[in-house]
């Protein structure tokens, strides 16, 4: 469901390339949850980014469901985005103007799926992560754990086949972490593809197969 293919990721600062991403492969089959480790500043994020569309590689081809993101303009970029990726970020992203509920519905005013009642999925999805009592809270007035389910059932709220987590429990207890990644495990049974970054191995432990990125390459098992 997603092909990485000899992708080569640079930044370009005051004039000077730096190489990020050397030369990375990487296959996900669709229904697999697979953990991505490695040190910090080994290109994790910079990795995901790439998967989820929110930046295009220097070098190389990203396939999501068949679609080469090189073929694809930008409107078609973020409509495939919208539909079909969910992503997590670290630092939990919510508006803080927003309830939780609205938070969650956000990403439907740019895309959704017709014939879906959008509120009540919304409501639906603050119930699996476990909030329906916080619906009508504000990002201030929540705790980080329930700020990352506010950020996982937004990740949901328009059915994506991928769901992509960049250190989803990175600001969370271990405990609060387990059930987090309980919930990842869920939805995982019932058929979605995730791709977790993580530091943590115990963490890593949950997913069904994990690579390990070092200096820009991955290290192992990577098909
Ligand atoms: P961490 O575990 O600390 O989150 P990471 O593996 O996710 O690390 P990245 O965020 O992918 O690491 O960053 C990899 C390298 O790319 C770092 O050296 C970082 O300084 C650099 N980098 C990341 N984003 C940019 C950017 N927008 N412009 C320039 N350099 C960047
Ligand atoms: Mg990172």
């Amino acid at each position: 469901i997603i092909e990485v293919i000899d992708v080569k990721k640079s930044y370009f600062l005051g004039g000077v390339e730096v190489p990020i991403l050397h030369d990375i492969n990487l296959k996900v089959q669709e229904g697999e949850f697979l953990a991505i480790m490695g040190p910090s500043g080994s290109g994790k994020s910079t990795l995901m980014n790439l998967i989820g569309f929110l930046d295009r590689p220097t070098e190389g081809k990203i396939i999501i469901k068949g679609l080469d993101i090189n073929k694809l303009s930008d409107k078609e970029v973020a409509r495939l985005r919208g539909l079909e990726i969910g992503f997590i970020f670290q630092t939990f992203n919510l508006i803080p103007r927003l309830t939780a509920l609205e938070n969650v519905e956000l990403p439907t005013y740019a895309n959704s799926r017709s014939g879906v009642n959008t509120h009540e999925r919304a409501k639906e999805l603050l119930r699996l992560v476990g909030l329906e009592d916080r619906m009508h809270h504000k990002p201030g007035e929540l705790s980080g754990g329930q700020s990352q389910r506010v950020a996982i059932a937004r990740a949901l709220i328009n059915d994506p086949a991928i769901l992509l987590a960049d250190e989803p429990t990175g600001n969370l207890d271990s405990k609060t972490g387990c059930e987090i990644l309980n919930i990842f495990k869920k939805l995982n049974e019932d058929g979605r593809t995730i791709v977790m970054i993580t530091h943590d191995p115990e963490i890593a432990g949950y997913a069904d197969r994990i690579v390990f990125l070092k200096d820009g390459i991955i290290q192992s098992n990577a098909e």
